[in-house]
């Protein structure tokens, strides 16, 4: 019997026959290539897209990388490929509005050009994201670099959010050169490339002023484009309650909601109260994101403001090499967090693709409309003991997570953990 790392195949093939509930594919179909009128469909899964209101056992039918069909019952005939996700849970592509993906071999760059950025098609499929908004890696001088260097080799959808600071997140000092933050430029750049500069960012400002995000504000006004704010780092703290009541419009995103960090004042004090400006800003329109990172996610601010009625609008990961190797990991453990915490599925997946597509203004995305790109996902949820931790860092037990089976961009499968849309090995016609 042949080994594969010390597992008999029949054993893999057992493993895979109790994972994988059904398996099929049009080989050896008796249907027509006539009748075959989609290039694949997805059939049986509990389909959940917010934006239509849907959520129940669909079959979606997929052509061309659009989706052409959703409805409750479509023949396997219909199409060339099938996919059951019986048992599974199908949604539109993951959207994270909160990642550092110019990665490059700068030394000394940080995450603009430099080694704390990761590729981002080696962690976005794997965990059913199929967009990823780089927050503040380029700023104008660089963003043509960053679109040549990473976007335009990536197959994960790649967005931007400009750095207020001209030449972007590359750490320390020149984060702090007020001298190399031009509102003009910024909103210039951003113009050159509508859908794909989705915002600006402002981070890591240590001053007393206000400038840095008063100027972000103002490219964000003339590029037609929010802004994100990483807030904190200023000693003493500036007044949060200004920023959010005062600074930002409607529409602009406060990442980090539930970090505790010395320089920022955090958004549940020390009675574990939320303080009820923030209630206020969202009244207003303020956008309040995960960002969880590599240090700002606190259980201890997390289950007060959950429990008090203050859930995040939009769920990120701040992902980066300090991140994704910490309590944060990936898209999804940070979902299974709130999954855990008790927020219904359907509004953890909202908070990951409809919500954030109107955030940043991409209403084409985050969802599976007729028509719209066949950007989609497929989880499981798994039950058992899992551990999931913060950055106290602390550990919180829980008995769900979410796992990625498949991942689509644009129709195409750019992930399959099982091989669920793939034929079995004895089906595939030998080379000659
Ligand atoms: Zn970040």
């Amino acid at each position: 019997m042949f080994n594969f790392q010390g597992v008999s195949m029949h054993r893999w093939n057992s493993l895979f026959g109790a994972l994988v509930l059904v398996m099929l594919s049009s080989i050896g179909a008796p249907a027509s290539a006539l009748a075959q009128q989609y290039d694949l469909l997805i059939r049986g899964g509990r389909l959940i897209d917010p934006k239509n209101g849907i959520d129940g056992l669909r079959d979606i039918a997929i052509n061309q990388g659009k989706v052409a069909r959703v409805a409750e019952h479509m023949p396997d005939s219909e199409a060339k490929r099938v996919v059951d996700a019986s048992g599974l849970i199908v949604t539109p592509g993951l959207i994270d509005i909160h990642a550092h993906v110019f990665y490059g071999a700068d030394a000394g760059a940080y995450l603009s050009g430099g080694t704390s950025a990761v590729a981002p098609d080696g962690f976005t499929f794997r965990v059913g994201v199929t967009t990823v908004v780089d927050v503040g890696g380029a700023g104008w001088r660089n963003f043509e670099q960053f679109k040549t260097q990473v976007i335009d080799h990536s197959q994960t959808r790649v967005l931007s959010m400009l750095n207020i600071v001209g030449s972007g997140m590359k750490g320390a000092a020149l984060e702090q050169d007020l001298a190399d933050m031009n509102a003009e430029l910024t909103a210039k750049c951003a113009r050159q490339y509508p859908g794909l500069i989705v915002g600006v960012k402002v981070a890591h400002y240590a001053g007393p002023e206000w400038d840095p995000v008063d100027r972000a504000v103002e490219a964000g006004r003339i590029a037609g484009v929010p802004i994100m704010i990483d807030f904190g780092g200023h000693t003493p703290p500036l007044s949060l309650q200004d920023l959010l009541l005062q600074h930002l419009r409607p529409g602009d995103i406060f990442t980090h909601v539930y970090a505790h960090v010395r320089g920022r004042i955090p958004i549940v004090d020390d009675q574990d109260q939320v303080c009820p400006y923030a209630f206020e800003a969202r009244k207003r329109g303020v956008i309040f994101d995960v960002g969880h990172g590599g240090g700002s996610f606190l259980f201890r601010q997390a289950i007060p403001a959950l429990r008090q009625g203050f859930p995040p609008d939009t769920i990120s990961t701040d992902l980066h090499t300090g991140s994704m190797n910490a309590g944060m990991k990936d898209m999804l453990n940070v979902m299974s967090k709130f999954l855990n915490l008790g927020m219904a599925l359907p509004e953890i997946i909202e908070k990951s693709t409809w919500k954030p597509a109107q955030v940043i203004h991409r209403i084409d995305l985050g969802h599976l409309s007729e028509g719209a790109p066949a950007d989609l996902a497929i989880f499981r949820v798994r039950e058992g003991s899992f551990g999931f931790v913060d950055t106290a860092p602390g550990k919180m037990l829980g008995k769900m997570k979410l796992e990625c089976e498949l991942t689509l961009r644009e129709g195409k499968v750019a992930w399959d953990t099982n091989g669920i849309s793939y034929p079995r090995w004895e089906d595939v016609p030998p080379r000659n």
